[in-house]
């Protein structure tokens, strides 16, 4: 990896460090190593960020907030965002090995999703912050002047961000862009999985001349370095992305101190597949929705709803697909199904497997542990593309989100009884539905409980739109001008004329 002018670097001999105040410094905690999800092999390690160590990073995130980056008119700021983007872009390869090192994922995904994703995410929010207009008001007073209402957006403060290992470049950055553009100062916390490219992005900050303190990264495990974090007083606000059993500690650390936070969070989306559907495209936006990934992909279909006229027809192509894709290792331009994230995840995955046989499941395709890999993959985290059919709504298969690369396919015979399973859930975040029936694809959208619905598609996104859950799924919208009612307090200023 290249030498940073100052601060140092992410990686030394094999150890990701931390990022405070501008340098990179190793955790004063135990060393923990780093596991290749496809090899299962170490490939280094890194240090644990201490309680002490969280609250340097904290206070530096302060002093930086009352520093130059206090005062810096807004394009030279955003200069800096677009500047971080393009460097993303030109050390496009690093970021992509560094990533698939950490995550196990095809390079062909994080080469078209993952590292494009975390270049833009800089980008489109410095441009919504300078094309968001202020709002003003005037207003009549008894003696006739009257008074001039205007409202300023300011940066909330320090804004602690956690996110999950499954896009870890991309839902930080999805975070940090927004926070950064809105003037805020940041300490980041990834999953102790996946630190990598959070790391590689502090080299990328000081490259750019982002002032000290602004962007600042500490490692460890959540129920630590997390933990410390969120209850740390200097936090002004948690953005967080992960599961809902996660969120739920959060929100309840955050409620210390009455701190605002914005929840990403788990889902059990429903893909829904009406008979009149393109079918060619329904069988190829459900392979994406539930294989991405190899499925740790929080938007990904696992409940699949086909209408009976077209219910076998479906399954068989379904399976057909699932049983093409290919394992092996990431950087091989024929790996379309990567390995699970850690041996633990793995663990609860095949314990679904297993759960979905005693529940009664039929099993379509799958079911297991992926044998016969390249040799170098043996010790990987590699579980078999499942496909399930026959087990009732009330299943704890049908209700758990998983996390893998399986679904489970139920069949039905009208909109309402599509509708009403696809809302028996606890979650609200994505669904898709397939229909050339453009008044039911309406009718169907409104009526899911959900904060994305994709209609004859899947992952389309325009970053301009609100991206969240409903229910358990989340609190707030993140995109657009939505992320500037998070990372942004606002004040009225009313003016008597
Ligand atoms: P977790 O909730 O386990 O972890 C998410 C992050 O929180 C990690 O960085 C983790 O650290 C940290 N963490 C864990 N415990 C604490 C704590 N007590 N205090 C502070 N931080 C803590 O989720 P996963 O990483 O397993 O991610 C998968 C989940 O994320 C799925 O449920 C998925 O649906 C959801 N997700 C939601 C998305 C959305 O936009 N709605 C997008 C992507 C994923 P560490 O890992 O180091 O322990």
């Amino acid at each position: 990896m290249k030498k940073t002018a100052l601060g140092g670097q992410a990686v030394t001999a094999g150890e990701v460090k931390s990022f405070i105040n501008g340098a990179f410094v190793s955790g004063a905690g135990p060393s923990v190593p780093l596991i290749a999800p496809h090899t299962g092999q170490s490939y280094g390690s890194y240090r644990v960020a201490t309680a002490g160590q969280v609250d340097e990073a904290v206070k530096a995130a302060r002093a930086a907030m009352r520093g130059p980056w206090r005062t810096m008119p807004m394009q030279e700021r955003l200069a800096l965002l677009y500047a971080v983007a393009e460097r993303i872009e030109q050390r496009f390869d690093e970021f992509l090995e560094a990533e698939c090192q950490d995550t196990g994922k095809p390079h062909s995904l994080a080469r078209k999703i993952d590292i494009p994703r975390g270049a833009a995410n800089f980008r489109i929010f410095a441009d919504t912050v300078k094309n968001v207009p202020d709002e003003a008001w005037h207003m009549e007073t008894p003696d006739g002047r009257g008074a001039l209402n205007y409202t300023v957006r300011k940066p909330k403060g320090v804004i602690a961000v956690i996110g999950p290992w499954n896009l870890p470049l991309l839902l930080m950055t999805w975070k940090v862009g927004p926070a950064l553009a809105c003037g805020n100062a940041v300490v980041v916390k990834p999953s102790e999985e996946t630190p990598t490219t959070t790391a590689l992005l502090g080299e990328v900050m000081n490259e750019v001349g982002m002032p000290e303190g602004v962007y600042n990264v500490v490692l460890g495990p959540g129920g630590d370095t997390g933990a410390a974090l969120v209850a740390n007083p200097g936090i002004d606000a948690i953005t967080f992305t992960g599961s809902t059993a996660t969120g739920q500690r959060i929100m309840a650390a955050a409620a210390v101190g009455v701190r605002d936070v914005s929840l990403e969070l788990g889902g059990k989306n429903p893909g829904i597949v009406f008979a009149d559907a393109d079918m060619n495209a329904a069988i190829e936006g459900t392979m994406r929705s539930v294989f991405a990934n190899c499925g740790q992909v929080c938007l990904g279909t696992e409940r699949v709803y086909v209408e009976r006229p077209v219910f076998e027809e479906f399954v068989d192509r379904l399976k057909a697909g699932a049983e093409a894709l290919v394992m092996g290792d990431p950087k091989d331009s024929c790996t379309t199904l990567g390995p699970l994230i850690s041996a633990a995840h793995r663990e609860k995955v095949l314990s679904y497997y297993k759960l979905a046989r005693q529940e009664g499941a039929t099993v379509v395709t799958g079911g297991g542990i992926a044998e016969g890999l390249p040799e170098a993959c043996a010790g990987g985290f590699w579980v078999r593309p499942t496909i399930w059919t026959g087990l009732s709504e009330d299943s704890r298969v049908q209700r758990e989100e998983i996390f893998g690369p399986c679904c489970h396919v139920t069949p039905f015979d009208d909109e309402d009884e599509a509708v009403h399973m696809a809302n028996d859930t606890p979650y609200g975040l994505a669904a898709a539905v397939w229909t050339t029936d453009a008044s039911r694809a309406n009718r169907v959208a409104a009526a899911l409980d959900v904060g994305i619905c994709w209609v004859n598609s899947w992952f389309l996104r325009d970053l301009r739109t609100p991206f969240g859950g409903a229910r358990q799924s989340g609190i707030g919208r993140e995109g657009g001008h939505y992320s500037l009612e998070f990372y942004t307090e606002l004040e009225n200023v009313c003016l008597k004329l």
